[in-house]
Order: structure tokens, then C-alpha cells, then sequence
């Protein structure tokens, strides 16, 4: 019996890891954490009765210990908790999709603690994967993306044979492909969670809306599977059929590809090197007809090329990269920025930001910290004037 640790239990890839776990018998959940939806977390508890849960906002672990009074739960809070999930002693594989950096402590102490990982948070690999890949090595558990296109490399270097030449990173291009920067200052909050294909939570909507996901996943790409920056090339591929794909040295290309449904990359994770029957709908390639592909115009998509940038740049500047979008994601849900901001916003950041070589996770931590500091100072400063003398020119 496989069981399972899942931070982020009632996100998107949360709940669809779930739907995997109530269609298999052999596998079972030992805890679950999430960071403030208790209502759900609730549903989920009196479902697959985990021995450990955890709320990160505090007031509401509270709310949640009374309302289970009636089983044997423990219920933690904040990181300890979080990490107390991650260490979970019965738990063999820990799924780690939580939004955000903040996966980065939990998923390390897991790994030390031999667990296996089905990775779902790029930002911790983004922001801290020197530190994380040697310590997959060292402590020699599997990490398995969960993310669709890392999955699709992963299965298409699984009957490869060895000399991968170059990666292959599909992109549906959003809701707003083909569009000129110029026509998206006025885009609402609405238009910008309108995914094309996948139905996602609403941070990775919007990472996706400006292509920084596809940034974020040239990244997490370069990390999981060793290759430098400018052997990841970012394809737009509007109908999601092709996940992802690998050329050789010999010139053969090996791709997966499937409708698009995050089941399948979460259940070959979960079960890995087997695969099970997953329910859905069969690809149909005649009903398809056809796939259409297009290269990305970088000069259009600061989200991509501010990526290629930080990642040419190394050491702590992916840091600056991935926290100045967090933060002007947060302000554009929040409907106090513009959505063409954000980008603007990580651009600044990056360029006032010195850069550290290596850094430890204290400095990761402080980078962070230093990021939406210079943020939250210039925005009402330099960002803002900068802006309007832009449009008035
Ligand atoms: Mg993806």
C-alpha cells in the first residue's frame, strides 16, 4: 500500500491527485495540507482520513480542530505543520503542489527524509533547484514532474536511449496569443483567467496569460533534466495535443502526446514506471485533423525572454524573476496594477537587483524579501512615473 503526503490538497493538481487516489485501492493518504480552505480540507479529511493535516493560516487550523473533534486527526499550522506533513512518517511520496516558494523548505526536508517526490511546484525548483538536485542525488529518491510538459520530457526520455540534444517546451500560448503587447494594457482580471485548454488555479492562469509559466517552466525544465537555457526551445502549439518533446543527437524527436487532462502526468507520477488505465477520452488524431505550431515572438513576450535572461544570468537572479511575478500577480488579482504590469514589474526588479552566486536558502529567502520590498517601494515611485512618461511618449 502506497501512501501519500499531498501539500496543496485542495488546489487544483490537489484535488485531481485525490480523484487518481479514489480510483485505485492500492494507494492511501497519510496527510494533507492546504492554506486556508478549510471547507473542502474538511471534506477531504472525513473522505480519506489522513492521520495528519495542516492549515498554514493559523486562525483557520483553529476553526478546522473544532469541526473534526470527532476523528483522530492531528491538525498543525504554518510551516512547521507543513513540514510535520512533508516528514509524515508513514508517508512514502510526498506531492508537493503548493503555489509558490513556499514549497521550497517542505520538499527539501522531505527528500532528506528519503521520501519520493511527485513534483508540482515549479517555483521551488525555479528559485532553489541548485540546492534541490544534488540532494535527489545524494539521498537517491525519485522526483517525478507532475507538470504536464516536464512529465511529457520525462516519458520521452524514458525510451529514448540516452543523448538528448535538445528539449522541445509546447505552449499553448494562452488566451492572448498572437496579440501585440501594446493591445493587452486594458485586459481585466476576467479575460486573463480565460485558459484556452487547461483549467488551473488562478496564479498559473495568469502566469500562463503572460507566458511567464512557460518562463518558469524553461526553468524548471533546465533543472529536472540538465540542460542549459539555450537548449529549450519554447514551441506554440495552440491545441495542447503534443505535451512536450525531446530531439536526439541522431536528429529523432520523441514526443507524448494526449488530450489535455493533468490526470494522466499526476497518475504516471504517483505510479511510476507503471501505467495504469486512467478513464477519459481517447486522442483522436483524425478527428483532429490537424496540428498547427508557431515560434514565439520573444520581443512580444517579456514574460519568455526576461525568463531566457535570468536564466543566462543564473544564481539569484530565477529568485528575482520568480518573486517579483508572485508579488505583481497578487497586485493584478487584486486589481491594483495593469496586466501588462506585471512583466514591467519583474523587469525592474531584475534590473535593480545585484546579483548573489549560489545562494543558500537564507539568502533565497532574503532575495525574495528584498524583491517585494523594491517592489511595494517603487511602485508608487519610479515604476509608476516611468509608466505614465512611457504612454505619454
Ligand atoms: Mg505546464
Amino acid at each position: 500500500m502506497k501512501k501519500l503526503s499531498i501539500l496543496g490538497s485542495t488546489g487544483s493538481i490537489g484535488t485531481q491527485t485525490l480523484e487518481v487516489v479514489r480510483n485505485n485501492k492500492d494507494i492511501q493518504v497519510a496527510a494533507l495540507a492546504v492554506y486556508k480552505s478549510i471547507d473542502l480540507l474538511e471534506t477531504q479529511t472525513r473522505e480519506f482520513l489522513p492521520r495528519l493535516v495542516c492549515v498554514y493560516d493559523e486562525k483557520s487550523a483553529k476553526d478546522l480542530k473544532q469541526r473534526v473533534r470527532d476523528l483522530s486527526v492531528k491538525v498543525l499550522s504554518g510551516m512547521e505543520g507543513l513540514i510535520a506533513c512533508a516528514l509524515c512518517e508513514e508517508a512514502d511520496m510526498v506531492v508537493s503542489a503548493v503555489v509558490g516558494m513556499i514549497g521550497i523548505r517542505p520538499v527539501i526536508e522531505a527528500i532528506r527524509a528519503g521520501k519520493d517526490i511527485a513534483f508540482a511546484n515549479k517555483e521551488t525548483l525555479v528559485t532553489a533547484g541548485h540546492l534541490i538536485m544534488p540532494l535527489v542525488k545524494e539521498y537517491h529518491v525519485n522526483f517525478l514532474p507532475v507538470d504536464s510538459e516536464h512529465s511529457a520530457i520525462f516519458q520521452s526520455l524514458a525510451g529514448g536511449g540516452g543523448n538528448p540534444a535538445k528539449l522541445i517546451l509546447t505552449a499553448s500560448g494562452g488566451p492572448f496569443r498572437g496579440k501585440k503587447l501594446s493591445e493587452l494594457t486594458n485586459v481585466r482580471v476576467e479575460d486573463a483567467l480565460k485558459h484556452p485548454n487547461w483549467s488551473m488555479g488562478h496564479k498559473i492562469t495568469i502566469d500562463s496569460a503572460t507566458m511567464v509559466n512557460k518562463g518558469l517552466e524553461v526553468m524548471e525544465a533546465s533543472w529536472l533534466f540538465g540542460m542549459p537555457g539555450d537548449k529549450i526551445e519554447v514551441v506554440i502549439h495552440p491545441q495542447s495535443v503534443i505535451h512536450s518533446a525531446v530531439e536526439y543527437l541522431d536528429g529523432a524527436v520523441i514526443a507524448q502526446l494526449g488530450v489535455p487532462d493533468m490526470k494522466l502526468p499526476i497518475q504516471y507520477a504517483l505510479f511510476y514506471p507503471e501505467r495504469r488505465f486512467l478513464p477519459g477520452k481517447r486522442l483522436s488524431l483524425t478527428d483532429l485533423g490537424s496540428l498547427t505550431f508557431e515560434k514565439p515572438d520573444l520581443s512580444e513576450l517579456p514574460g519568455l525572454s526576461l525568463a531566457y535572461e535570468a536564466i543566462c544570468a543564473g544564481g539569484s537572479m530565477p529568485v528575482v524573476y520568480n518573486a517579483a511575478n508572485e508579488y505583481a500577480v497578487e497586485k493584478f488579482l487584486a486589481r491594483g496594477i495593469g496586466f501588462t504590469e506585471i512583466t514591467d514589474w519583474i523587469a525592474e526588479a531584475m534590473r535593480a537587483h545585484q546579483k548573489r552566486q549560489n545562494p543558500s536558502l537564507e539568502e533565497i529567502l532574503e532575495v525574495e524579501a528584498w524583491t517585494k520590498e523594491f517592489l511595494s517601494n517603487a511602485s508608487h515611485g519610479e515604476i509608476q512615473s516611468k509608466m505614465s512618461r512611457n504612454m505619454e511618449a
